[in-house]
């Protein structure tokens, strides 16, 4: 067959992602638009299902194709940020000016979940699904521990999957996101002694020692990728953010105690443990207090970077596609933050890659105020969906 018949409809999915938009669903509030979804689906006549999860809307499955065949994935999030300071459109008004349209969640992802949905339906019982299994999955509490994308691996909605698809677009349609870092975080308690503060010798004052323990973090050495490139072009890089501390009272006391919580955004192929060399840094600043170090590595912290590698046919399928329909070979990049594909990547070892509608460089307002899309990528995206599903079909 050829690849002309997966044409999109230009005004559908524009329409579609304007009704998403419209339907605030910020994360844990996504009861309505999972409710929207599961009726769109189920007029198309696509039997899809819910699958529910602890203090959010729950999950929309649907799927298509033999049982037991090894399956595609298409995974898209439902949910969005909180509405932020700074919006001069109207945050769910989905309006349209000059090719781009404005709202929360436009841009992440409620585009390319449209995309999805249409290329689900223009695959669902089609020459593809003979061949392999189709599974869409709408999902909500991305942004904020993966709850959706959790249940789902633990439901078994991945099982038999060769290849997954998640729909974030970053870097938008010249990119395919096949790597992403990972976040190691890290708590240093730093345990002193009180003293009155009018005699700090008596003491060993904690708070003075963490601050010694931030100054050496700061100035540790961050990798660069030799060959890795980020989704904003550029050598894919370490980087670290200090983001806390607390310590000490009020009292005319030394401070007994101080934490520092750290992360380190690792990198593919780079070092994910950090255990030794914070100890070592640590001993290297003879401080007075003692300190421990702790990895924070708990469900909900996403932690290791993945890469997909290049010759996977998920990836030559996104390349081939992209380059077919958007007119130029793609660039792979490595998302520079945590998403449900670490999930993915590091609970299964399945291939998953990003693609979707996106933004690079000045619009690219993920998580920002008049956050927006070009609307003309749109159709492009539903063809570029459902031309990996046949490649990855052999059609
Ligand atoms: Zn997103």
């Amino acid at each position: 067959m050829p690849l002309t018949d997966v044409n999109a409809d230009v005004n559908e999915v524009i329409e579609l992602a304007r009704e998403l938009v419209k339907i605030p669903s910020v994360y844990m509030q996504e009861a309505e638009i999972s409710n929207f979804i599961y009726a769109r689906l189920d007029e198309w006549g696509l039997s899809p299902r819910r699958v529910p999860v602890e203090n959010h809307g729950p999950c929309i499955v649907a799927e298509s194709g033999a049982e037991g065949a090894p399956s595609v994935v298409l995974n898209g999030h439902m949910d969005t940020v909180e509405v932020m300071a700074g919006w001069e459109h109207d945050p769910f008004g989905a309006e349209i000016e000059d090719g781009r349209l404005f709202g929360l969640g436009s841009l992440d992802m409620k585009s390319g979940l449209a995309a999805m949905m249409i290329a689900f339906r223009n695959l669902f019982d089609s020459e593809c699904t003979k061949r392999r299994r189709l599974v869409f999955q709408a999902v909500p509490g991305e942004e904020l521990d993966g709850s959706g994308t959790r249940t789902l691996i633990k439901e078994g909605s991945f099982e038999g999957a060769e290849a997954v698809i998640v729909g974030e677009g970053f870097g938008g349609l010249g990119a395919v996101t096949n790597g992403r870092r990972g976040g190691a975080y890290y708590d240093f308690e730093v345990m002193g002694q009180s003293a009155h503060g009018a005699m700090p010798h008596l003491g060993k004052n904690a708070v003075v020692d963490a601050s010694k323990i931030i100054c050496a973090l700061e100035e540790s050495e961050l990798a660069v990728s030799e060959t890795l490139k980020s989704d904003a072009y550029e050598l894919l890089r370490e980087t670290q953010t200090i983001l806390q501390i607390s310590g000490g009272g009020d009292s005319l006391s030394v401070p007994e105690r101080c934490r520092v919580r750290f992360v380190r955004c690792t990198i593919p192929g780079g070092r994910t443990d950090l255990q030794t060399e914070l100890e070592s840094m640590v001993a290297d600043l003879s401080l007075v207090c003692v300190v421990k170090i702790e990895f924070k590595g708990e469900p909900g912290n996403l932690y290791l970077p993945y890469l997909t590698n290049p010759s996977e046919p998920l990836v030559k399928a996104a390349v081939a596609s992209l380059d077919e329909h958007v007119g130029s070979e793609p660039v792979l990049v490595c998302g520079v933050s945590e998403a449900d594909d670490n999930l993915i990547a590091q609970e299964l070892g399945l291939p998953v890659i990003c693609v979707g509608p996106g933004e690079s460089g000045e619009t690219a307002r993920y998580h920002q105020p008049e956050e927006s899309i070009e609307t003309s990528q749109l159709a492009t995206a539903v063809e570029v969906y459902t031309s990996i599903v046949r490649r990855l079909c052999g059609i």
